[in-house]
């Protein structure tokens, strides 16, 4: 077996639900809301499964979908993008991410990781024969800084794997991190893999910037989205990725062995619901806003030590006040004595030694995110 699978664990959110449902625990790990997703949306997969839409679509995407893609950025980003040589449907983010990296990376090229980072990110590197180099960011900030930057890249840098809005650490980075992460991606002619799956689930009026309308950033970097998590429908395995002809036409290449293609009646309504009205994606951004404030507060009266979450599903606590060490143990009580499955943050570092953050997914119904707490309540 190649040694990259053999030595490689089980995903941390495959091991946490396993433990959650053996024991039965409130699972707030793994991240997926308990909404049902609009049901206009899924209404049209049905329909487009019953009308037909079953045979392979184009490998590029449905030219529907790819248009719809187009126009959704420019209402929301103001990006300019040609559906036809700028736009190419995937299997989700993942098959993008591992598209990109796999299209982009030359055996010995170095790619730089911002940790923590997904756990996608550093098997891929490896599997395309990258060698990575880390940048690790700090609780509670996780901001870049120039010192940091200077140290991973080099004249070997081939690209850079960037997540914004950053899971597992729910923050958003500000406009001087994007602008020195575009600076030093020019000095040394790096491609950014830009893995934006987050970008509507942004809260207190914050507006997603994409690394596409950086300063010199167009024509060297790779959007990637995902219907999943635009719609609360995880399981759909939707992405999209934006990037100049030049660079789309690379990972359409390893695109077409990789999935080749999507499930039409999932690319057809998708496609319909990225035109929903700015009403629904600003409903979705103020329920789940709400969600999260319930839980904050709820952990804060705890007497938890709360990360404030800027976007995602997700909120982090700082467990080193409670006079813990290892979020791992810590994470594996809390599922085993108190029936709550979370996320031990050190999962997303491969180089730094934080141990002490555990991800909570708030993304619940209230009955839910109140029972977790009433049990949390017995772990202080
Ligand atoms: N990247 C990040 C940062 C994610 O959080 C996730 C899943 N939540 C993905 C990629 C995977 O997205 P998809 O399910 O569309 O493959
Ligand atoms: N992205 C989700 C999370 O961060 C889970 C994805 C997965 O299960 N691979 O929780």
């Amino acid at each position: 077996m190649n040694p990259i699978f053999a030595n490689l664990p089980t995903t941390v959110f495959e091991v946490m639900s396993g433990l959650a449902r053996e024991t039965g625990a409130i699972n707030l790990g793994q991240g997926f809301p308990d909404d049902p997703g609009p049901e206009d949306v899924r209404r049209a997969a049905a329909e487009a499964v019953l009308n037909g839409y079953n045979q392979y679509p184009s490998m590029m995407g449905t030219p529907e979908l790819r248009s719809a893609v187009a126009a959704h950025y420019r209402r929301w980003q103001g990006l300019d993008l040609d559906p036809n040589t700028e736009v190419m449907v995937t299997s989700g983010a993942t098959e993008a991410l591992a598209g990109a990296i796999l299209g982009i990376v030359e055996p010995g090229d170095e790619v730089v990781l911002f940790e923590p980072m997904y756990d996608a990110y550093l098997p891929l590197v490896r599997l395309a024969g990258g060698v990575p180099r880390f940048v690790t960011l700090e609780p509670p900030h996780f901001r870049l800084t120039e010192e940091a930057l200077a140290r991973a890249f080099s004249p070997r840098t081939k690209a850079v794997v960037f997540n914004n809005p950053l899971n597992p650490a729910a923050t958003i980075f500000p406009d001087e991190d994007l602008a020195l992460l575009a600076e030093f991606c020019r000095r040394h002619d790096a491609i950014v893999i830009s893995d934006e799956v987050w970008e509507h689930v942004v809260f207190d009026g914050r507006r997603h910037r994409p690394v596409l309308a950086l300063d010199g950033l167009r024509e060297r970097a790779v959007k990637i989205g995902s219907a999943g998590k635009i719609f609360s429908l995880t399981g759909w395995k939707v992405g999209f990725v934006c990037a100049a002809p030049h660079i789309l036409k690379v990972l359409a290449k390893s695109h077409q062995f990789l999935t080749f293609t999507t499930a039409p009646n999932l690319q057809a309504a998708v496609a319909y619901g990225l035109g929903k009205e700015d009403a629904y994606f600003e409903g979705m951004r103020r329920d789940f806003a709400r969600s999260r404030d319930r839980f904050t507060e709820g952990l804060r009266s705890l007497g938890f030590d709360v990360i404030p979450s800027q976007g995602t599903y997700f909120v982090n606590i700082d467990i080193a006040p409670l006079g813990e060490t290892d979020d791992v143990a810590f994470c594996r009580r809390l599922v085993l004595e108190h029936g709550v499955a979370a996320i031990p943050v050190s999962a997303f570092y491969a180089e730094g030694a934080v141990r002490n953050v555990v991800r909570f997914c708030f993304a619940k119904k209230d009955a839910t995110l109140d029972a977790g707490l009433e049990r949390l309540a017995r772990a202080v």
